[in-house]
């Protein structure tokens, strides 16, 4: 199926999830992630409307945002190692995997003067082993300490659910991401205004736009998987 289509598809799914939850289908923005494919693949994507890219690895992002340019928002998805940060923050406007303060401060270090990274704190709500992120418990705290980083904008939480066949099973971690987001909101720290939810991929996202995801990170059902 070509990509066209493929995004019509998941714009279709997302009406439905939103009528099921009463929600309105702008609130809610999806990220082509673009790590199985090519450039020209990728640029399919942007042609059928897609505004926001997704890359796990920055290489291959720096090569796509070489080509494709700053008319889409650039989401880094994938675990940040602290010395990558200075070849990829520039090309970058969000980062969805801030777990650990030494990450942080490697951002704050490499911002330029008086800009900010717009970042998501990943939080690992089902306890995988496997999995990276913050601890649930720990969130709170977490964000609290950094505020001494001028550059970080905490925009929100992001979480990876396991893959399963039963996605109702994956509701509560949905849930718990979401209860989560709230609590930080709540604080009305300045640092963290965490008004979005970056949950849900191919397999789960209508159950996570149910749950109040505000960005969905859907890779092999919009843009496919080549080599
Ligand atoms: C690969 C990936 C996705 C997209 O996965 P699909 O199942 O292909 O939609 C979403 N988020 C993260 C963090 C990923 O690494």
């Amino acid at each position: 199926m070509s990509v066209k289509q493929n995004v019509k598809n998941v714009q279709a799914s997302i009406s439905e999830a939103c009528q099921r939850s009463n929600r309105n289908p702008e609130d809610i923005k999806i990220i082509a992630v673009t790590k199985y494919v090519s450039i020209e693949t990728a640029n399919e994507a942007v042609i059928a409307g897609i505004k926001h890219l997704g890359e796990n690895r920055i290489e291959e992002g720096l090569d796509k945002w070489n080509a494709i340019g700053d008319n889409v928002g650039w989401h880094f998805i994938g675990n940040l190692q602290s010395k990558k940060v200075k070849k990829m923050i520039h090309a970058f406007d969000y980062i969805h995997s801030l777990d650990r303060l030494s990450l942080a401060k490697e951002i704050d270090h490499r911002m330029r003067e008086g800009r900010k990274m717009k970042c998501f704190v990943q939080v690992n709500v089902t306890g995988e082993e496997s999995k990276s992120g913050i601890a649930p418990n720990e969130v709170t705290s977490f964000i609290e300490e950094l505020k001494k980083f001028d550059s970080i904008e905490v925009v929100g939480l992001m979480t990876m659910a396991p893959y399963v066949e039963d996605t109702e099973s994956l509701r509560p971690a949905f849930k718990k991401l979401r209860q989560l987001k709230e609590e930080v909101k709540e604080k009305k720290w300045l640092h963290a205004p965490c008004q979005e939810l970056s949950m849900g991929m191919s397999n789960d996202y209508e159950i996570a736009i149910e749950e109040g995801a505000t960005f969905i990170r859907v890779g092999s059902s919009l843009v496919g998987k080549e080599n």
